[in-house]
Formats: C-alpha cells, structure tokens, sequence
C-alpha cells in the first residue's frame, strides 16, 4: 500500500512575511534582528507587557528595506491575532510570546495556562483560518521536569515539576495534533539555559531573575551582591550545573528550523543546547574573569525548583537541521557585559 501525505497548506510562499510573535523581548528580538539582516518582510506581534518599545525601535533601524512592521496586541484577545492576518500575507510563524518564570509559574498558575496555552490556541486557530501552515516554537528543556539522565535527550519523558513547564508541554501536544488534523507543521525547540546578546539589543527583564545579568548587575549597582542559590548539590563544586546556549546559537536554530519547514519538513522538536554543563561558581568566575574584579556574593539556600544538572544532547538538533552552536561561555558573558552596561 502507497502512503500519500496530502499537505493541506503550501510548503514556500515566496514574497510573504514572517510573523514573530513576542519579537520586542529577548529572545525574540534576536530572532527578529536575524531576520531583518536576512532581508525578510517581517511583523512583529507584541503586548509590550514585557517586551519594550525601544526594542522595536533599534530592530527599525537595522532595516535596510525589508519591511518591519509592529503590531502592539495580545494573544489572549482572539481579534489581535487575528487582524494580523487579515491585514498581512503570513507565511511562518516564529512564536516566542510567553510567560518564562517558574516562581511565578507556581504562584499564579492560571496567568501561565491563560497566557500560553490559551494565548497559543488563539495563534493556531488564526493561523488555521488564514491557512498559515509552518510554525516556529519556543519550547523548554522545563517540558522534562526533574532529569531520569543527562545528557538529556529528545526521547527524556516529559514530566514537568511546574506550571510554566506544563504549559509549555500541553502546547507541544496541541501542536501534534494540529499537525496530524489540520496539517499545521511545527517545530518545537526546547531551549536549556540562553545567554549573551547581539550587542545592539541584549537580556532586558523586569524584574531580572537569570544568573548572567544579575551576576553582572551586582557590579553594576552601588553596594551590589550577587545571590548565589544553593550551594549544597551534588556536582562537582555543589552549585547548580546547566547547559549555557548563546542567543546567536540559538536563532541560528530558528533560521534552520523555519528552512526545514520550508523545505516540507515534519513536525518535530529539538533541544537546543550545548551537550555540556557549568556550574553556579564556573559561570560567576567567568563573569568576575570578563569584569576584570571581584564580585561580591552572598551564598544563600537552594532556590525551590531547581534541579541539580540539566544538560541536553542536542546530537539531534545538530544531524537533523545541521545545527553547529559556535560560541563559547566567555563570548557570551562578553556580549551580555557590554549589553549590561548599555542598558545601566
Ligand atoms: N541562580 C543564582 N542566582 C541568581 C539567579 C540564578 O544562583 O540570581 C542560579 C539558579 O539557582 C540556577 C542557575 O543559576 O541554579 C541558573 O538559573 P537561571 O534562573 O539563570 O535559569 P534556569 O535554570 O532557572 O532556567
């Protein structure tokens, strides 16, 4: 018997644009500032809530005639995206808008489901409408919850320990079966820990919770301290161990993915990581290495949540897409100093 896969929607729609859906944060604004060099026609989505204008504004100016249009709007209210579509010629989706913050996660559940899970089905039912068929999604090794085993392969299953994790996971599961009903091809990447910036736009949360920035505001602010979280694990130096992934990696993984969609690609996902692991101390004293002094730090309790080791094999990522992450911890760091005393 021959299998035939009828796509209902079309492979390459050529002069269309890329919807980047939360392209004024940082993630997002990296793959946005990509794209814009890359030459696409581009509309970022955006609500602004944590994502800032003034991004925007330096994505604009990168532009050398390829169009960035922004629309200020939410997910959560269906005629925002929808507009989007009626009004521009979509031909993929790069969807990084989201809430990202476990404590919160586990604070206010329903602001995590509410936002990514139903922000996201609002995406998907426009896009399904408007017959936009290739999507690009942020995902997270926070979909694997507490490790079985490191490296931490695609096949790991996915048991998240939070709210932020399990609406990440019930999207890649609507997404699945977006795909086999509807055809709605999608690549999910799972991100482990993303560092460093582009120089022009850089990490901006408020309030910052990551280790890098806050490492590097503490030398920053008058009297600062950095708060080191648990020094009591069972690694090699008992602080924390996670795979550190340069933005720029990272987006190059976007621009592969959205190429193999493209090129008629399946629906897959892929963990986007560097296959090794620094500890809490090994990234601090990068940081004091790129600062060039000594930075204070008061060693505090383990932060609730975090597992000892997460460090992804990303073998899958790098022989399906032809993935190849180049930069090291210490250019990372670099970018994110000089980004960090930018935005000071
Ligand atoms: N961390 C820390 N101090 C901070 C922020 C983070 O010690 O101010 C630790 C955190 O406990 C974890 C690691 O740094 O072990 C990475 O945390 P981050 O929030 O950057 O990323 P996550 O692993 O939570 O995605």
């Amino acid at each position: 018997m021959t299998v035939v896969t009828i796509h209902i929607y079309p492979y390459v729609t050529p002069q269309c644009m890329i919807l980047v859906t939360g392209g004024a944060g940082y993630i997002g604004s990296h793959c946005a500032i990509r794209l814009i060099e890359e030459g696409k026609d581009i509309v970022i989505f955006d609500s602004l809530e944590l994502g800032h204008k003034e991004t925007v504004d330096t994505l604009r100016s990168v532009s050398k005639g390829s169009k960035v249009e922004f629309v200020q709007g939410d997910l959560k209210n269906p005629s925002d995206i929808r507009s989007v579509f009626e009004k521009y010629d979509i031909d993929a989706v790069v969807h990084f808008a989201a809430y990202s913050q476990v404590a919160e996660s586990m604070k206010d559940p329903q602001k995590y489901y509410y936002n990514n899970v139903y922000g996201t089905l609002n995406l998907l039912s426009a896009m399904k409408d408007a017959r936009v068929g290739k999507i690009v999604f942020s995902s997270t090794a926070a979909t694997y919850g507490e490790p079985e085993y490191v490296p931490i392969d695609e096949v790991h299953p996915q048991m998240p320990i939070n709210p932020y994790g399990n609406s990440k996971l019930m999207v890649e599961r609507i997404m699945d079966d977006y795909s086999r009903a509807y055809g709605l091809r999608s690549v999910r990447l799972r991100y482990f820990n993303v560092v460093g910036a582009d120089g022009r736009i850089g990490e901006w949360h408020v309030p910052e919770t990551h280790l890098v920035p806050n490492v590097l505001k503490s030398v920053l602010s008058p009297g600062g301290v950095f708060s080191m979280f648990g020094t009591d694990y069972d690694t090699r130096d008992g602080t924390c161990v996670r795979d550190y992934i340069d933005v720029r990696d990272l987006i190059d993984a976007h621009i592969l993915a959205l190429s193999y969609l493209d090129k008629g690609g399946e629906t897959d996902y892929f963990n986007l990581g560097t296959n090794d692991g620094s500890t809490v101390r090994e990234v601090f004293s990068e940081c004091e290495a790129v600062v060039g002094s000594k930075i204070q730090v008061n060693e505090c309790a383990r932060r609730p949540g975090d597992p000892a080791v997460l460090i992804a094999d990303n073998q899958k990522a790098k022989s399906v897409l032809g993935w190849e992450p180049k930069h090291t911890l210490k250019e990372s760091v670099e970018t994110a100093w000089s980004w960090e005393q930018k935005l000071n």
